[in-house]
């Protein structure tokens, strides 16, 4: 018994939060010039960390203090790599208020604070995002199962005879369409609804890496002749690893024409629609039944937390028609929007709320606007800047926070996979050797550099220093003819 009461001795406690903030604020205080990346060995880092667990009697300070110092930093300005946010620091207050509160929402008794929270999160959202009045949500944990959450609700609405939740997918073999640069989770619901391999149907993209409209009637009545079914089409904004933007608006008309659930897929980017330069990307996008966005990825929030939308909120309704009669009550035809398992797929979901509403009530929707509009613009300085270097050519013009980019000595014989090759290297020296974090992408088979500028303070002089530190190295490998 006295090891719980020291366990949760407020006292104890007080000292040891104090202590965190204080280091916390001295990390973000130092990020400005931090080191991006502690590069690790897989299984130096284990070693390490089984010896601490197996000391015993270290204090929480020793454990956070570690953590800190050896994780990603994303408040460096030098971080420039996957799509995660810097979370704001009040999300951080939010997360450690409801580590002690734990407010769950399944359902209203449980998490009533969260559940009204939540309604109105997506209520501002979708205002923000200018969707309909009638539109409605809920935030789940991360895209990926978003995506599956809302093909699940695009099964339901299209089935066509009968109720799938019931019965299953008997005979039938369903199938959505989907941009070929798709993010594989699309492919992975498809395949966990039990549709296989068949039910991806890839439509080739253009050069820009947006889905070819113009083969999706051609493409939706060759999987009809092959005794296919389509039940829905996904529109990526953006795509993951170029962040391309799909044309919303024809795929929109393709949906209706050939009577498909349209779903977008805008766990990236559909937080671009708040960039008044650059909304129209997103146009058509009022026309999807179903849309999802992160919050961890360009609206600075931790990990995970993820809006689902629905043009009509009642469809958020129809996903998961099942009994558990010991946590809903299926008596009333009323919508029970405060119960949130009844549309969600988590039973017990953390409390996520919290983050966005305090920013919202905090520093108002502007500070969502000026984000968005911020990181888009440091993108488009760094394409203008590789678009001056004849020693680096751009893979396309981006759309908003992703550059896909590579080397490419002004005298130079090399190949095509040579110069795959010379990348590859630059990048991993970069990443081992400097204080910035980059990464890299295939397109179109070949090795490109990839950047996504997720922290505002980013500025010139670290992607300056960037271009210098690939071209420094990029030269010295060419003229040893290492690489190339
Ligand atoms: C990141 C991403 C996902 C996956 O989202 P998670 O929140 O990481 O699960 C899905 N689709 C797109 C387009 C993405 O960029």
């Amino acid at each position: 018994m006295k090891s719980l009461t020291e366990l949760y001795d407020p006292t104890a406690f007080r000292e040891s939060g104090h202590a965190l903030v204080d280091r916390l604020a001295d990390y973000l205080e130092s990020a400005a010039d931090a080191d991006a990346n502690p590069r690790h060995d897989p299984e130096e880092l284990l070693e390490d960390y089984r010896n601490l667990l197996d000391k015993g009697k270290v204090t929480p300070a020793d454990i956070f203090e570690k953590y800190i110092a050896e994780s990603l930093h994303l408040h460096s300005p030098n971080y420039m790599g996957h799509q995660v946010n810097p979370p704001a620091p009040l999300t951080a207050l939010a997360d450690l208020t409801n580590g002690i509160i734990n407010g769950s929402t399944a359902i209203f008794e449980m998490g009533a604070t969260g559940a009204v929270m939540e309604r109105l999160v997506v209520e501002k959202f979708t205002a923000m995002l200018g969707l309909s009045e009638r539109a409605g949500g809920f935030l789940t944990n991360g895209g990926t199962l978003a995506n599956l959450t809302a093909l699940l609700a695009a099964r339901a609405a299209k089935w066509p005879g009968g109720d799938s939740w019931s019965a299953g997918n008997g005979d039938l073999r369903p199938c959505v369409l989907v941009n070929e640069q798709a993010h594989y989770c699309i492919d992975r619901a498809v395949r966990i609804m039990g549709w296989g391999e068949a039910g991806v149907i890839n439509v080739a993209a253009d050069d820009e890496f947006r889905m070819r409209t113009d083969l999706i009637d051609d493409t939706v009545s060759a999987a009809k002749a092959k005794g296919l079914t389509p039940v829905a089409i996904i529109g990526s904004a953006c795509t993951t690893s170029t962040g391309s933007f799909d044309d919303l608006t024809a795929i929109a008309a393709a949906a209706e024409r050939h009577g498909l659930w349209f779903h977008i897929d805008g766990a990236h980017g559909l937080p671009v629609r708040l960039d008044p330069g650059r909304k129209h990307l997103l146009d058509g996008m009022e026309r999807a039944d179903s849309l999802i966005m992160d919050f961890h990825k360009m609206l600075m929030c931790p990990g995970l937390t993820t809006g689902v939308f629905f043009r009509d909120g009642g469809d958020a309704y129809r996903t998961f028609h099942q009994q558990a009669d010991y946590l809903l009550s299926f008596d009333t035809r009323e919508e029970e929007w405060y119960n949130m398992g009844r549309r969600t797929f988590e039973c017990t979901k953390n409390m996520m709320s919290l983050r966005i509403f305090s920013l919202l009530a905090c520093h108002g929707e502007g500070v969502f606007t000026d984000y968005v509009t911020r990181v888009n613009g440091i993108a488009a300085n760094f394409a203008n800047a590789l678009r001056k270097r004849p020693d680096f050519e751009l893979a396309l013009n981006p759309d908003c926070n992703i550059v896909c980019f590579r080397y490419r000595p002004v005298t130079t014989t090399a190949s095509a996979s040579d110069l795959d090759h010379l990348n590859a290297i630059l990048r991993a020296q970069v990443v081992a050797e400097t204080a910035i974090y980059l990464v890299q992408t295939k397109l179109n088979d070949r090795t490109y550099l990839r950047c996504t500028f997720t922290n505002p303070f980013t500025v010139a002089v670290h992607t300056k220093t960037l271009l210098e530190a690939i071209a420094l190295r990029g030269r010295a490998l060419s003229e040893i003819r290492i690489a190339v």
